[in-house]
Order: C-alpha cells, then sequence, then structure tokens
C-alpha cells in the first residue's frame, strides 16, 4: 500500500528577472510503506524542491502530496510541524545541526514536538550509530561523516514512518559514504520506515533495487529535453 503518494504536483520558481520556470511537473509519484526508493536527478533537476515539498517546508502551486491518510499540502502551518516531527525524518542535504548545542542536545530538539524529549532514547540511538563518546561534542568539534550521524539520529529519533534523505553521501569521502548508506537504510529496515533518497551518486544509485529517475516522473524536466 502507497505511503507516499503525489497527484498531480506543480511547482514553479520566479527568477530574479521576472521569468517564471517550471521545475517540477509530476503526474503521479508513490512509494510503498517500508519501501527503500532512490530518485535520480542531476544538480538543479528540483531534488530538494520536491523532499521539502514532501516535507510540509515548501507548498507546491498545484496537486496533492498523501502520506497515509494526511494530505500535506493542504495542512496549515502547525499541523506541518507536527507532521514533520511525527511521521517524517529529514535528513536535510546542509545537515541543518544547530551550532550552539551538543549532539545530544540537537537530538533532544527534535524530539520535543514528537515523542517528548527521552535523554535515554537519544543517548542509545546516538550509541548505536557509533557517537557513543561524542555525544556532548558541538557539531563544529565533529567531522563530517559524524555530523552526518547526529541528522540521521534526529531524522529517526521519533520513529518516523518516512525518512527523507538528500544526497546524504554528498560530503562524504567513498567510504565514509558506504558506511552512511549502509546506516541508513539498515536503520529504516528494521525499523519498517520507508526510505525515500534523492542523489546523483551512481554509487549510491546503485544500491537500491528501486531507483528512478527523476526526469522520467517529472514533465517539467522532459521539457527542458529530460536535462537540468
Ligand atoms: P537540486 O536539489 O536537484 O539540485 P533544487 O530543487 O535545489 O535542485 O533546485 C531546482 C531548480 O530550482 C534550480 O534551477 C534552482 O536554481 C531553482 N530554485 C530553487 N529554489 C529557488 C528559489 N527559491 N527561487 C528561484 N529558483 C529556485
Ligand atoms: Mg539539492
Amino acid at each position: 500500500m502507497a505511503l507516499l503518494e503525489i497527484r498531480d504536483l506543480r511547482k514553479s520558481y520566479r527568477s530574479p528577472d521576472g521569468t517564471v520556470t517550471a521545475v517540477l511537473d509530476i503526474p503521479a509519484f508513490a512509494v510503498d510503506a517500508g519501501e527503500q526508493v532512490a530518485l535520480e536527478g542531476q544538480s538543479g533537476s528540483g531534488k530538494t524542491t520536491l523532499l521539502n515539498i514532501i516535507a510540509g517546508i515548501l507548498t507546491p502551486d498545484e496537486g496533492t502530496v498523501h502520506v497515509g491518510d494526511q494530505e500535506i499540502a493542504g495542512l496549515a502551518e502547525s499541523q506541518r510541524d507536527l507532521y514533520r516531527a511525527n511521521r517524517l525524518g529529514y535528513v536535510f542535504q546542509t545537515f541543518n545541526l544547530l551550532q550552539g548545542y551538543t549532539a545530544l542536545e540537537n537530538v533532544l530538539l527534535g524530539m520535543m514536538f514528537g515523542v517528548g524529549a527521552d535523554r535515554e532514547r537519544a543517548r542509545s540511538l546516538l550509541a548505536q550509530l557509533g557517537l557513543g563518546d561524542r555525544m556532548d561534542y558541538r557539531p563544529r568539534q565533529l567531522s563530517i561523516g559524524q555530523q552526518q550521524r547526529v541528522a540521521l539520529a534526529r531524522a529517526l529519533v521519533n520513529q518516523p514512518e518516512l525518512v527523507l534523505a538528500d544526497e546524504p553521501t554528498g560530503n562524504l569521502d567513498r567510504n565514509t559514504a558506504r558506511d552512511a548508506l549502509t546506516l541508513i537504510q539498515d536503520t529504516c529496515t528494521e525499523s519498517g520506515a520507508a526510505l525515500l533518497l534523492v542523489s546523483h551518486d551512481p554509487a549510491v544509485l546503485g544500491e537500491f533495487s528501486r531507483c528512478e529517475r527523476l526526469s522520467d516522473v517529472n514533465r517539467a524536466a522532459m521539457a527542458q529535453g529530460g536535462a537540468a
């Protein structure tokens, strides 16, 4: 059964010179509960825009995004905050960790709107992700790979049904990237969460049994000749 179901989704941006460019035009796209899907797309093809719409951070111009029984595009702001906290885990391209807080605090803050701050649970998840001795470090005191694991812990701590990952290996060297990807896939498998990952890295995309090109589901890309 579909957990995520996108219908007739359209999003355009107004450029600084005033022209309007269609970035997304997706007639239909769905991800089943517990399914792991990779979407391939070059830089500028609309990957982050799509994930931000699914996360309720951006609203589409047209169309619907269902996650389970909830329609995200039409939710009020406060409901979108609750949806994000309770059903969704988002590993941002830039991690978005709060620099003034430790690894543990970043995860705890992520729990406030969700299951509620639970120190033991946050600690055990960080330990599980190999950060047992780094909980009191701030993001700047951590390697990129470690920061990413904090972001992953924050994304997973509320036991989301759907995990979004935006080029999660983009800033990592090959070996760290492989470890990070395995960690994301394994933790989603264990918790039964669906995973939608976007990337342009062939090594990442090859690890998914379902991998689609964004340009194949996005008519806006086809209109631009499949490029961008
Ligand atoms: P990707 O994540 O695949 O690199 P994005 O979703 O970030 O792509 O961006 C898709 C396209 O939309 C790019 O051409 C980008 O320049 C444009 N774009 C993104 N955000 C905005 C914005 N706020 N205003 C205008 N154009 C934008
Ligand atoms: Mg992006």
